[in-house]
């Protein structure tokens, strides 16, 4: 018997739990490492803080995926890799062996320059305590009567954090007693095209969020811009890209500079061929690629075949992520924007479309599916 284990139950891993539900692998025995039992699927959680969707609606269950793939689920995390014995560490405690090891963890977020605050800091990783946070601040706007937020980072998930909340705030406590502002960096949603950047500018100007072109540290009321001034917040989300986690600089692994685990068409390790990688914790290095749901959600058939396919002692199949990616902003109502290949649009017919992937998404990996 060999055994693989998958380290993680991020967007790629859902499809290997779903791919091994269908056709188990006989003659291995599989473990899941994962600190929740859950997945919370993050392209949902915009339309579940503005009040579209239930919790319920945007998770997956672990037991049920798990148990239907036969595969063994372990409520903890992997602490730490040694790829020269091939063995894993967990938050248990317990040190176990792999034959072929599959990494879909996702990344982390560097808070280290905000942690000095004096408002209360809500990180977007990991999503469980998020989505914890998130309600607690809710009940505190409710019993303050106003509220004033900051959102770090003006990426693509910043963007669309800063409009749920300033939609949901402003149902829940009227528009003038909610302030929202997007602490953006140098550039708002920089690598998107001018369209879209223009269009979602319109739109954060129309909501009243006010967009401070600027870095933050943390300061004893709030934030403190790269220009001098304090932004007085009463809560700021931390959502200012992404990191490696720590464990993984003493792995063995070959990594990127930045950090991440390099890996080779199939997905493979460039290092260590019994070891795979998908979605924001692995780097593509001949093909490299933004960090992104879409990316992370499209290895999932590659680990699953390829996965199976060392552990039958078989080069892994190559496979050339897409260049390109369709993105789907929700913008706090049931309206969204949609940038692909130069093109954008800003309508109620987009959220509906992503409405209806991000549904047609979980369905997939609700009980009774196969
Ligand atoms: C608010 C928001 C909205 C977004 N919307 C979109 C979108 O619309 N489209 C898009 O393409 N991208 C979107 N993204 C980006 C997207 O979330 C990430 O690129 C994607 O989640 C990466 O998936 P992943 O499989 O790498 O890992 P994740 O989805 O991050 O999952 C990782 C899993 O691993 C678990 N884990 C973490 N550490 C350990 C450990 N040490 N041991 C075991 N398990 C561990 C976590 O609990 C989690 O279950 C959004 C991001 C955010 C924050």
């Amino acid at each position: 018997m060999s055994r693989l284990i998958l380290a993680g139950a991020g967007h790629a891993h859902l499809h290997v739990l779903k791919s091994l539900a269908q056709h188990r692998w006989p003659g291995v025995e599989v473990i899941l490492l994962t600190p929740y039992a859950r997945q919370i699927y993050s392209g949902m959680v915009p339309g579940w803080m503005a009040g579209h969707y239930t919790l319920n609606q945007c998770a997956a269950s672990l037991h049920h995926l798990a148990s239907a793939a036969g595969v063994s689920l372990r409520l903890e995390s992997l602490t730490a890799i040694d790829a020269a014995t091939q063995t894993v560490d967990t938050s248990s405690g317990t040190r176990l062996h792999y034959d072929a090891l599959s990494i879909d963890t996702g990344a982390s977020v560097d808070v280290s320059s905000l942690t000095t605050s004096g408002a209360r800091c809500l990180s977007i990783r990991p999503l469980e305590r998020f989505v914890e946070d998130w309600t607690s601040l809710l009940d505190a706007a409710h019993r303050q009567g106003s509220w004033r937020l900051a959102v770090v980072g003006g990426g693509a998930a910043g963007v669309e954090l800063a409009l749920a909340a300033q939609y949901r705030l402003a149902h829940e406590i009227g528009r003038a007693n909610a302030c929202v502002s997007l602490v953006s960096g140098n550039e708002l949603l920089p690598g998107h095209g001018i369209r879209i950047r223009e269009q979602v500018s319109a739109c954060l100007r129309e909501r009243g969020i006010t967009v401070i072109r600027a870095r933050a540290a943390g300061s004893p009321d709030g934030l403190l811009l790269d220009d001098g001034t304090t932004l007085a917040v009463d809560a700021f989300i931390a959502s200012t890209g992404v990191q490696p986690p720590s464990w993984l600089a003493l792995s063995g692994l070959a990594l990127t500079p930045d950090g991440f685990i390099a890996v080779g068409e199939g997905q493979q390790s460039i290092s260590h061929a019994q070891v795979f990688a998908g979605g924001d914790i692995a780097s593509r290095i001949d093909h490299p690629h933004a960090k992104s749901g879409v990316y992370a959600v499209k290895s999932g058939p590659v680990l699953a075949e390829n996965l199976q396919r060392t552990l039958q002692g078989q080069p892994p199949s190559p496979y050339t992520p897409q260049r390109r990616s369709l993105y789907l902003l929700a913008t706090g109502p049931k309206e969204a924007v949609m940038s692909w290949n130069g093109l954008s649009a800003r309508a109620g017919w987009v959220w509906r479309w992503k409405d209806w992937i991000d549904r047609r998404f979980m369905r997939q990996y609700a009980p009774g599916q196969k």
